[in-house]
């Protein structure tokens, strides 16, 4: 005999990556003076919450109960 329990539940946080701003400093490869003359204050969407700034979080728990032998 086995026994299945599962659990599910859904929250709305804020996303980390960006801190809640939806926005995030591009990552640009060099020294600082090119960073400079690439892109001074640009700001790129946030790739997890699409510049939402907010996440949906799903989490699954499943209990499995069976006989010991
Ligand atoms: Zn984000």
């Amino acid at each position: 005999m086995e026994k299945v329990r599962q659990y599910e539940s859904k929250r709305i946080e804020i996303c980390r990556n960006c801190g809640g701003t939806g926005h995030v400093t591009p990552k640009v490869e060099g020294n600082f003076l090119l960073r400079r003359l690439q892109c001074p204050e640009r700001l790129v969407p946030c790739d997890v919450c699409d510049g939402s700034g907010r996440v949906e979080k799903t989490i699954n728990i499943a209990i499995t109960v069976k006989s010991f032998q």
